[in-house]
């Protein structure tokens, strides 16, 4: 069996920024945290957070007063940010900054007058965060069928901007959708689809050209982990998207010899090492690693965090979204 492991892969700046930001708040205040959603989209870092202590919660209604409450990578609506300062919580907010932007273009165009197409899932926590800063001036749509329903004239100003972790491809066909039945709409500045999401499915993209399988270390709430997992299977015909190793179904290497090892940008890298050692041990692997591009973006913890590594306990709730406050280049 030949692995082909594709780098970049696993953890990427927003998911990095995030976790520290979680163990950084329980160094300072110790385990008793709160953090509405999951931290990241995957079972193994929310297992070791939740045996830290952390209790994740979907309500913040279920946060005890004066608690710690750290906003997940994915970001949440005005609403939440409100009611966490009327529940009296002090807040830290861990949502990614490329998160963050598309938040802030939709205010933009929301103010200046447009109708936002949002291209994203329905439901999930990053799509119900954005909807939420204009909920009377945000469509979602999810395929270009939902475009041909819009009841826009084509003479309305309308604006798209898309989640940060769909497939490159289908978001493509949904703008390309848009276009021609809104041809003067108004696109974001900078690509929002991120440069993590980009470059994970470029590298399977390239690399399962002439591979019989991929397999994606990450959970299946995982939107980017997932869209790895479809395009993978749509190169190679068969794609398998774990948790871990030892999930992969009886018979799943059944004519395979060339296999493309992946991981979503949740994923930690332990699991991919444990995979990589099994099949080594199992299968007689030999395991080449290709990088398709290189990555050097980093997030920096967010102001509030900073302030209170430097006075413990002294500082109160600060909005996290200063726009000083975050490097938001969304190139690798
Ligand atoms: S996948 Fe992209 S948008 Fe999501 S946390 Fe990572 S860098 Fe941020």
């Amino acid at each position: 069996m030949q692995v082909t492991l594709a780098n970049p892969r696993g953890f990427c700046a927003g998911v990095n920024m995030a976790i520290e930001c979680l163990d950084e708040a329980i160094r300072i205040f110790g385990s008793g945290i709160y953090v509405y959603h999951e931290i990241v989209h995957n079972r193994h870092v929310v297992e070791r957070f939740t045996a830290q202590g952390v209790t994740f919660v979907d309500r913040v209604e279920d946060v005890p007063p004066n608690s710690i409450l750290l906003f997940s990578a994915h970001g949440v609506s005005p609403e939440i940010r409100h009611l966490a300062e009327r529940l009296q919580l002090q807040t830290i907010d861990a949502t990614c900054p490329l998160v963050t932007k598309v938040h802030m273009e939709a205010l933009k165009f929301a103010r200046d007058g447009y109708h936002i197409v949002l291209i994203g899932h329905e439901g999930h926590d990053e799509v119900v965060g954005t909807m939420g800063e204009a909920p009377e001036s945000i469509t979602l749509v999810e395929t270009p069928e939902d475009v041909d329903l819009l009841p826009f004239a084509p003479e309305e100003p309308i604006a798209f901007l898309t989640q940060t972790t769909l497939s490159v491809s289908e978001a493509q066909a949904v703008i390309d959708r848009l276009i021609q039945r809104f041809p003067d709409i108004a696109s974001p500045p900078k690509e929002d689809i991120c440069y993590a999401t980009t470059n994970r499915q470029e590298a399977v993209r390239q690399l399962s050209e002439t591979a019989d399988v991929v397999i994606v270390l990450g959970s299946q709430n995982s939107s980017n982990s997932l869209r790895l997992a479809e395009l993978g299977e749509g190169r190679t015909g068969r794609a398998y998207l774990v948790d871990s190793v030892d999930e992969l179904p009886d018979g799943w290497n059944e004519g395979v010899e060339r296999v493309v090892v992946t991981a979503g940008a949740s994923a930690p890298e332990d699991v991919v090492t444990d995979c990589l050692d099994h099949l080594k041990s199992a299968h007689g692997a030999t395991v080449d690693e290709i990088t398709v591009s290189e990555e050097h973006v980093h997030f920096p913890l967010p102001r509030e965090l900073r302030v209170l590594q430097s006075d413990a306990g002294s500082a109160s709730h600060v909005d996290g979204r200063e726009a000083d406050r975050r490097q938001t280049d969304n190139t690798a």
